[in-house]
């Protein structure tokens, strides 16, 4: 039997990467989606590809009224709001601390903060009442950057770091009412994009690089693709989860194995 049968998701940055594999698993099991994702084209792709089983919201997941738009959507079209995944977010590309100007660190500060951290907090926001109607769950995408160094500059590793704290302090606040969950996947091959002011200061690899260097840092040697990390959500999101809660599911080949 399909795990999700009837529930209505509101998820951000659905169009791309994680977020696009986590909506086309959702769906297949039983799921409705309203996505929340600034790409037009992507979310055209995603209209077309799930019909009836999806709804598309352009806009910015640091701008609060979109998160209400969305969740307004979710509730006309499908009459209620089951899960929130917020996901939306955007990389540092490990961009040295020592080698970034002033100016330059505070703008990729509010650039970055505002979506992998701000994003969250409103998408939060705005789902919490309709998620206690149906005591329901929200799932934050964190990192392994969230925990250790090396997944990220300090810009990513903080702001992973931060969603973690929104994660478990609303654990505690929601319950018993509202579980609150997170995924932290490892090394991914998507299009994760760098911040504009930080690009003059990284170097951008090319995909096949990238796949080598995943591959040989974690465990189980797996070049992980989007759909790899699918299984951790559905969990969580699912009925099969409900004594679960302040809980982040590493889904990383096996990277605290190594100790780190
Ligand atoms: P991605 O770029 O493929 O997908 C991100 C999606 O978010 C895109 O569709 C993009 O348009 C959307 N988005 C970005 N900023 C937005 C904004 N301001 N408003 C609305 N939509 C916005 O990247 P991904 O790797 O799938 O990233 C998804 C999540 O996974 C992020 O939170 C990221 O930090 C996390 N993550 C990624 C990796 C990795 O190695 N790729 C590892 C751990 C965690």
């Amino acid at each position: 039997m399909a795990e999700l049968s009837g529930k209505s998701v509101y998820l951000t940055g659905g169009a791309s990467g994680i977020g696009k594999a986590v909506v086309e698993a959702f769906i297949s099991e039983g799921a409705v989606v309203t996505v929340l994702d600034r790409s037009a084209e992507g979310l055209r792709a995603l209209q077309e590809q799930f019909g009836d089983s999806v709804r598309t919201i352009m806009g910015d997941v640091t701008v609060y009224e979109n998160h209400q738009r969305a969740v307004q959507c979710a509730v006309e079209s499908f009459g209620k709001l089951d899960v929130l995944v917020s996901n939306a977010g955007v990389f540092d590309a490990f961009a040295k601390f020592v080698d970034v100007t002033p100016e330059a660190m505070s703008e990729a500060y509010d650039v970055l903060f505002s979506i992998n951290v701000k994003g969250s907090f409103f998408a939060a926001k705005a789902a919490v009442d309709e998620l206690k109607r149906t005591r329901g769950n929200m799932i934050f995408t964190v990192s392994g950057a969230g925990f250790y160094p090396d997944g990220g500059g300090v810009w990513y590793t903080a702001s992973k770091h931060a969603q973690i704290g929104l994660l478990r302090q609303l654990a505690f606040e929601l319950a018993p009412d509202i579980r609150v969950n997170a995924v932290a996947p490892g090394g991914t091959l998507t299009a994760l994009s760098v911040i504009a002011p930080l690009r003059p200061f990284v170097n951008v690899v090319d995909n096949e690089t990238k796949a080598k260097n995943i591959k040989r840092r974690n465990p189980l040697q797996i070049a992980m693709e989007p759909e790899d990390h699918v299984g951790a959500y559905i969990l969580l999101a699912s009925d099969k989860a409900r004594a679960i809660t302040g809980e982040v599911l590493a889904s990383d080949g096996g990277l605290v194995v190594r100790g780190l």
